[in-house]
């Protein structure tokens, strides 16, 4: 047999023409026995760093992951393309674990998964000392970190590691990329690693934020507009607010399900196995939902209600796309947002340092829903990256117009202090807009508010416009509003600056086209729809997709992508020799189901 390179390996085993990005460099790295350290994010590609180093170098290759259905559906992937993979964890009777712990010392096997409270036992210690190791690799190594939110204790304790097995090669990966967890991993788990920090930017997810009026026909009308039929994932805050949408989704014809911390556990494992295994269900949940979910083919995550941290937001929006092909972040943001996030942060228990940091980080995710320039360019920015306007945000494909509102935020803080003055302890939005606005109500009567100077001196702008204005004065920290008292609205010190003309006011039209844009414009990353001709035959390619997965017991993405089953649509390969230029199609898998592909486009 020739020498199988890392190129030989990306095309006989996985069936991709060329590695992205770095990927080589960190093979060739971990093949030579180096440790590793690798930073990309969501979907970049992190597996085969070490599932082609593992192939590589003599010996089994030991794969640490904290969540077990995500080793799962690794090994059963694996298992798809003929690699010899096998996972050691408390699910196996054992006798099972039995068969794998020979195959290992036997050297039958490729890559083990073993979960870290396992491999920590002497038992699991012994084992090893009894195989030939290729390699340690530890995902979503950013549980390491004592301050992340992720926070493993055992995997604190795969230090062990590198002192029993220092000539061992380590790799450790993460979608984390902030400095201090960085060095956490590389002080507790590596030894010299060299560092691979890809690009975080996901050039196909299109970012969008909607202003939110009625969050659920938003949203309705978006999945109907443009990801009808499709996987995607909703993130609502509040358990109650996940039931309500979910519901009125499924009552809309939207394949549907619920999902938060609160639902039995068996309900929320049936949902996940649904989500996994059928194609086209949407999944409402809270941030409960996520880790530990690689599907590749989710065509949109959308936000109701928007998260606490820009980390947050680019973690929940990564799970969109991992296949690379064209997917949407979708999110609806309004005053409540802002009200609601300050209020969660003011009434936790934390201390007064660790307010301020969440505070700090909220602001941020503000400016970024407040944005008027590129999504991406802001986002990227945050991780520190520079980058030029993307075109392929919802600001870069129809440019706000901006209008200088210094003095209509003047008039705002006025009328929120007169009818302060003249009524007590204050009032709330609706009521302060109506007063400018001039509008006669039972309450500006009987407060006599009609009165006031500031009565009817915003009647110019709608009511929308003026709510846009006020969430952004409260964004900025110049308006608060108190939540206690029936959300009456404040001044803060800080906005004696707009009252003074010192501190200008830019604001974007209130009516943003919520036209679906890809259908105006198509962006450089949007895959073109498949023709009359070729949709029939991807859809019965999907069909028998689906049959293969129900009897194989695994996800249909396992057995082909999306992106694969398009090509080969679009492509119409006519012998195995076509097939196998395609991207996806490895030779354990062109073997296995070549002739059904070529049966079913022949047959369209
Ligand atoms: P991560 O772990 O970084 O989130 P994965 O390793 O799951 O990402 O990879 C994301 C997707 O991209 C997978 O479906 C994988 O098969 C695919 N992929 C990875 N590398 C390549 C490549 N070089 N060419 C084509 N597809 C790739
Ligand atoms: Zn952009």
């Amino acid at each position: 047999m020739a020498a199988r390179t890392p190129e030989s390996v990306l095309k006989q085993v996985f069936g991709y023409d060329r590695f992205r990005g770095f990927q080589r460099d960190v093979i060739e790295h971990v093949v030579a026995g180096g440790d590793a350290l690798v930073l990309m994010p969501t979907g970049g590609g992190k597996s085969l760093c070490y599932q082609i180093p593992a192939l590589l170098r003599p010996g089994v290759a030991v794969v640490e992951s904290p969540l077990i259905a995500l080793m799962q559906d690794q090994v059963a992937a694996l298992e798809e393309l003929g690699v010899r993979a096998a996972l050691l964890n408390s699910t196996l009777s054992a006798g099972e674990a039995a068969a794998v712990e020979r195959q290992m010392r036997a050297g039958e096997l490729d890559l083990v998964y073993i979960a870290p409270e396992r491999l920590l036992t002497e038992r699991c210690q012994n084992l090893l000392a009894g195989c030939a190791l290729a390699l340690f690799a530890i995902d979503e190594a950013h549980c390491v970190s004592q301050w992340g939110h992720d926070f493993r204790p055992e995997y604190g304790q795969l230090s062990l590691l590198r002192e029993r097995w220092p000539q061992v090669p380590r790799i450790a990966l993460t979608a984390t990329a902030d400095a201090p967890t960085r060095g956490e991993i590389a002080e507790k788990l590596l030894a010299e690693p060299r560092v691979f920090v890809a690009s975080f930017d996901r050039p196909n997810i299109r970012y969008r934020v909607v202003e939110k009026r009625e969050p659920r026909e938003q949203l309705l009308r978006f999945i109907r507009a443009e990801r009808e039929g499709e996987a995607g994932i909703v993130y609502c805050l509040a358990r109650a607010t996940v039931e309500q949408v979910a519901a009125h989704l499924a009552a809309e014809g939207i394949a549907a399900l619920p999902y938060h911390a609160g639902l039995p556990a068996d309900e929320r494992k049936r949902a996940q196995q649904r989500f996994k295994g059928e194609d086209g269900i949407v999944i409402v949940a809270t941030i409960a939902f996520g880790m530990g979910i690689d599907k590749p083919d989710v065509r949109f995550v959308a936000h109701l209600d928007m998260p606490k941290s820009v980390e947050g937001y680019f973690q929940e929006t990564g799970r969109a796309g991992r296949d690379g092909l064209p997917a949407d972040a979708w999110m609806a943001y309004g005053l409540q947002d802002v009200v609601q996030q300050r209020r969660l942060i003011e009434l936790s228990d934390a201390d007064e340092a660790y307010k301020r940091l969440s505070t700090a980080k909220l602001d941020s995710m503000l400016a970024l829903a407040e944005a008027a320039d590129c999504r991406r360019v802001r986002l990227l920015g945050y991780f520190g990256e520079e980058s030029q306007a993307c075109g392929n945000c919802d600001n870069c494909l129809a440019p706000p117009r901006l209008w200088d509102a210094t003095e209509a935020a003047q008039k705002l803080l006025s009328c929120i202090y007169r009818c302060q003055q003249a009524g007590g302890f204050g009032f709330a939005a609706t009521h302060v807009i109506d007063v400018l606005r001039g509008k006669v109500t039972d309450k500006t009567t009987k407060f006599h508010h009609d009165k006031l100077s500031t009565f009817g001196i915003g009647a110019d702008l709608s009511e929308a416009d003026w709510r846009t204005l006020l969430r952004q004065l409260v964004a900025q920290h110049l308006v608060e509003v108190d939540h206690d008292k029936f959300n009456v609205l404040r001044r803060t010190e800080a906005s004696r600056a707009v009252l003074r003309g010192e501190r200008r006011i830019a604001m974007r039209h209130s009516v943003v086209p919520e036209k679906p844009a890809r259908k105006r414009k198509a962006a450089a990353t949007a895959a073109p729809a498949l023709s009359a001709g070729q949709q029939p035959l991807f859809d019965r390619l999907r069909d028998w997709r689906a049959q293969v997965a129900a009897e194989h017991g695994v996800p249909a993405y396992v057995v082909f992508h999306d992106a694969t089953l398009r090509a080969i649509a679009e492509l119409k390969p006519q012998s195995l020799v076509a097939l196998a230029g395609i991207s996806g199609l490895g030779e354990r898998k062109l073997a296995r189901y070549g002739a059904d592909l070529l049966r079913i486009v022949g047959s369209a």
